[in-house]
């Protein structure tokens, strides 16, 4: 059922962290409503939310609740109990539905619907012990990775697997819960494309982004990503494809590694706003939370055209206080902050968008600052 939610309405979001919070802001911005459910009181959602339920993520009745207050429910992230979804789909309105949850949520699941859309995965075997982890690098082979199916992010519950000797460290990742290893892609870059479907069926997708990680942590994303157009356009048409196959509404961070030969490979997916898509809050006609508020409300999706290039540095722990001496001063460099109390090293505390001509120029800019040192 289509439905469209007008302004005045209210958006109930699951999760209060950054994301819910810049999706929060767009939607204000557009003249809605927000309820956030989050278990910690003045979350960043929590912060500029109109009513915000303070509970544990899979708390039926509070997610009651955000149904009563709310038009159109979505969430910020993809832990959510399947069974608490599966509920609020049925007694509300969820464009999102429920399925794209239960496949994001679990690497098994999720790698098995990139295939189906005909998309390239690195090669993997599921393990559940460490016989079957043996039997797996004898024909994946070494270098590969173990990472576990559910709960992984910013590389935890992962392992990376040289040779033999490496297998005794591999079995903490494994009590962890079912396994699936990977072989390891000696990849030239990674690339991620951001790409929304809406009520109506329409698909669109943002310039590809080349991510550069620290510690498995998202530390730079560059824009336009340094590739040429036949493979921006092939990693473009990967997403795409993708949230046909999987007939998802909302939004989609994919994830890509790309070869020297020029192969793309999904590594991933997200059914959110992605940390690689921040860019094009001050680089894109459109930005990716109001392209995911309007994918939910039963309006067209707006135009994802780069007006500029840019490089956009997150802001973890450590470089919080620098960014905030240094970056206001910088007139180029447009601060986002997520208005979190705890610094915590490694922490996403924020983000900064450089914005010019040159990529190059860029580049240099955030290397001249020191604040990102590696
Ligand atoms: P997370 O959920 O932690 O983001 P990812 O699967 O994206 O998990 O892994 C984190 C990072 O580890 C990737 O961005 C990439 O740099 C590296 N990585 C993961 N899997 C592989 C692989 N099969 N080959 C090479 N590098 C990998
Ligand atoms: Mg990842």
């Amino acid at each position: 059922m289509v439905k469209r939610i007008d302004p005045g309405q209210t958006i109930g979001i699951i999760g209060g962290g950054q994301l819910g919070r810049m999706m929060a802001i767009s939607a204000k911005q557009m003249g809605y409503r927000i309820a956030v459910l989050d278990p910690t009181p003045n979350s960043p959602t929590g912060q500029v939310a109109d009513v915000e339920i303070t509970a544990a993520y899979n708390d039926l009745e509070a997610a009651k609740k955000l149904l009563q207050e709310s038009d159109v429910v979505t969430y910020e992230f993809e832990s959510i109990d399947v069974g608490v979804c599966e509920y609020l789909v049925e007694h509300g309105y969820v464009p999102q539905g429920s399925e794209l949850i239960r496949i994001s949520q679990d690497r098994a699941f999720e790698k098995k619907a990139i295939e189906e859309s005909g998309a390239k995965v690195v090669t993997y075997e599921l393990v559940e012990n460490i016989d079957e982890l043996k039997r797996a690098t004898q024909s994946i082979g070494y270098p590969c990775v173990l990472k576990t199916r559910r709960g992984g992010y910013d590389g935890k519950g992962q392992q990376i697997l040289y040779e033999e000797l490496d297998l005794a460290q591999a079995i903490e990742v494994l009590e962890k819960g079912p396994c699936i290893l990977e072989q390891f892609l000696p990849f030239e870059k990674e690339l991620s494309v951001i790409v929304n479907r809406n009520t109506l069926g329409e698909v669109r997708s943002f310039p590809v982004a080349e991510n550069i990680h620290v510690n498995h942590i998202l530390l730079q994303s560059i824009v336009p990503a340094r590739v040429v157009p036949t493979i921006q356009d092939k990693a473009k048409k990967a997403a795409e494809q993708l949230a046909e196959s999987m007939d998802m509404v909302g939004t989609l961070g994919v994830e890509m590694f790309l070869t020297q030969e020029g192969d793309i490979y999904i590594n991933e997916v997200a059914p959110r706003p992605h940390n690689s898509g921040h860019y094009t809050i001050d680089a894109c006609e459109t930005n990716q939370f109001e392209q995911h508020i309007r994918a939910l409300i039963g309006t067209p999706l707006g135009k994802p055209k780069l007006n500029t290039s840019v490089v956009m540095m997150n802001v973890l722990g450590e470089h919080l206080q620098e960014v905030v001496l240094r970056i206001p001063d910088v007139s180029n460099a447009k601060l986002h902050l997520y208005g979190k109390s705890e610094v915590k090293p490694k922490r996403k505390m924020g983000h900064v968008n450089f914005l010019g001509y040159h990529t190059k120029g860029l580049l240099q800019q955030t290397r001249d600052l020191e604040i990102w040192r590696q």
